[in-house]
């Protein structure tokens, strides 16, 4: 199968334009300038995995994972499931060419408009019309789509079963998952999803439509170069216009002949909420005046996930895998069901509770978390696939998902990112959504399991894996550190508020100035959608970013970089 990326020393000296990370908003960005005929080059310090690559086994998932936290650092430097142990909160994120993408459950859903009518947001965002244009691109490309069998799925029986408690019914849940067999908007052919529930773990089918099948091999197709172990470390000015790239040479995989910056006319931070936020910090300290505003406003999207356990009737919410570690056993794509609860007084209030899936891979340690002398059962468990048929049948796990206060604060420390946020757990968001969960479980006939992990070296923080903020969007750099485009504000002193330095992006979950109260994919892939429009108007770029769906029957049969002869597309 064709790889995307190439390696590091064939990095030229200079690009018109250099993506930083490739997650959502670096992919859209990739893809865009790409098709606009820049040269452009992806850094992403990830590595690249294949559909069939990803963990299926627990020692493959123990090599995947990489902890941090503030006097610790234990497993891969690019490991795919890069977890941050904070004092106050966890945070859980994606490392590889895709980024998020590769490891999250697909939900795509568009937040309530009373989120954006929010203050929070430059008037801009509501008023020019190019939102909704950003949702259609985004929706065209990630495609989310229902399951036509998701009510027959045990654990969609088991949520609407346990929401009678909440006086609530599931709906569907949108997922940018391929239920049929389809050739996608990059014009990859991709298979049906087999619904064995890894999502979380990465799909070995090629089913996900993640941004390694969709808009990353669509930048490639277009002349984009992708570099991975590529991690970048901080960025300045050099020669009046250009930007000086600075790559960090103490990263996994880096060799000491790799080149050690690049520089390009035009820098797109795409890095997450974590990654951008640390290089704009570090860009900061070595000179480069940014908003005061950076790395304020994290916000943990009242991201929650928790657990029923005892429920007598199964909720198979535990992946088969692919191949499937069990025969006969469809559990479902990650997330088919969900329960929407909507406060029409008050905004915050509103919450969502998806049905969600643990992947294949963590099944031989769940007696170890779950059960009191739980060692010799998991050793049991593994043998004979026990979880599969005994309690953990009944093990059901819930994601919430609703509103904070976006009260955290990104520091670097020893040059390195941390969360500052004394006090988030006593959010009121947390209070609100344990109850409501506590009520699912028990409607259930299960006993609610907040935090399995409470006993180990994760304690009781709250943990995320949906962090948003430290580069928020504001009307001026008194009250963001980028503009509605995305630009990066410029603070020296006694210039405009609302200047800008040129050629300096972050488009990313970063920007966003507040919570969102749904799972964010979607939302960040439609402002990057629509941040490459207004740096196409503004910078006399011609794109076109219509899906290539039109097959041909010159149809490739395995996913990968391989296209169907399709028309270009064009808008
Ligand atoms: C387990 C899990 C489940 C989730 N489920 C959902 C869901 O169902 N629906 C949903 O909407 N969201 C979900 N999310 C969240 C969603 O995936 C993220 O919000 C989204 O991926 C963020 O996109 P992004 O573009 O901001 O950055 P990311 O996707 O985080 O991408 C950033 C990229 O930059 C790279 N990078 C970081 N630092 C550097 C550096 N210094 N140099 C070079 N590269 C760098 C990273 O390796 C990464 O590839 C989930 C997340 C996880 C972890
Ligand atoms: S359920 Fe399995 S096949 Fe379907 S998208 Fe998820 S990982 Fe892929």
């Amino acid at each position: 199968m064709t790889r995307l990326a190439r390696s590091l020393d064939r990095l030229k000296r200079h690009y018109d334009a250099v993506v930083v990370g490739s997650g959502y908003g670096g992919a859209v960005a990739a893809s865009r300038l790409a098709r606009a005929g820049a040269r452009v080059a992806v850094l992403e310090r990830g590595r690249e995995f294949v559909t069939g690559e990803f963990p299926a086994r627990f020692p493959d998932l123990r090599r995947e994972l990489q902890l941090t936290g503030k006097r610790l650092s234990i497993g891969a430097p690019a490991g795919l499931y890069d977890v941050r142990l904070g004092e106050d909160m966890h945070i859980l994120v994606g490392c590889g060419l895709g980024g998020g993408s590769l490891i999250n459950a697909g939900v795509a859903l568009r937040p309530d408009a009373r989120v954006f009518a929010d203050d929070a947001w430059p008037d801009e965002i509501t008023h020019d019309g190019l939102l909704n244009e950003g949702f259609a691109r985004a929706t065209a490309w990630v495609r989310p789509a229902r399951d036509p069998h998701a009510a027959d799925h045990s654990k969609f029986q088991a949520l609407k079963r346990a929401s009678t408690a909440l006086g609530q019914r599931p709906v569907a849940a949108p997922v940018v998952v391929a239920f049929e067999e389809t050739v996608n908007a990059a014009g990859i052919r991709q298979p049906a999803c087999t619904r064995c529930g890894d999502c979380c773990g990465g799909c070995n089918v090629g089913a996900k439509n993640t941004l390694a099948l969709t808009y990353l091999p669509d930048a490639v197709a277009h002349g984009a170069e992708v570099f991975t172990l590529a991690r970048v470390r901080s960025l300045g000015k050099c020669n009046g216009s250009r930007w000086r790239i600075e790559l960090d040479q103490s990263a996994g995989g880096v060799h000491a002949d790799d080149p050690t910056s690049v520089t390009a006319d035009l820098v797109v931070l795409a890095a997450g909420t974590l990654g951008s936020t640390e290089i704009l910090l570090r860009a900061r300290s070595d000179g480069l005046a940014i908003s005061d505003r950076l790395g304020h406003g994290f916000s943990a999207n009242g991201d929650i996930i928790a657990f029923g356990y005892g429920a007598k009737i199964p909720v198979n919410a535990i992946g088969v895998g692919h191949p499937a570690k069990v025969a006969g056993l469809q559990v479902g794509a990650c997330v088919s069901g969900q329960v929407e609860i909507l406060d029409r007084e008050e905004l915050e209030r509103s919450l969502t509770v998806q049905e969600g899936v643990l992947p294949s891979s963590l099944a031989p340690i769940l007696p170890v978390l779950f059960i009191p002398n739980g060692r010799l059962l998991g050793a049991l468990a593994s043998l004979v696939s026990g979880v599969y048929r005994g309690p953990f049948a009944g093990l059901q796990t819930f994601f919430a998902v609703s509103h904070d206060s976006a009260a955290g604060r990104l520091v670097l420390e020893e040059d390195h990112i941390q969360l500052s946020w004394p006090g988030v757990s006593e959010e009121p968001v947390y209070g609100r959504v344990h109850a409501a969960l506590e009520a699912l479980a028990a409607g259930a006939g299960a006993s609610y399991v907040a935090n399995p992990l409470a006993g180990t070296m994760m304690g009781r923080q709250p943990a995320t894996a949906h962090p948003l903020g430290g580069c928020g969007m504001g009307r001026e750099r008194g009250a963001g550190v980028v503009n509605h485009k995305c630009q990066v504000f410029d603070a020296t002193p006694g210039a405009e508020a609302d200047r800008v330095h040129e050629g300096l992006y972050v488009i990313d979950g970063s920007v966003m100035p507040r919570s969102l109260g749904v799972n964010p994919l979607l939302t960040i892939t439609a402002l990057a959608e629509r941040a490459m429009l207004h740096m196409a108007r503004d910078r006399g770029l011609a794109f076109h970013a219509a899906p290539r769906t039109c097959a041909t029957g010159a149809s490739p049969a395995t996913p990968g970089l391989a296209r169907d002869a399709g028309a270009p597309g064009a808008c």
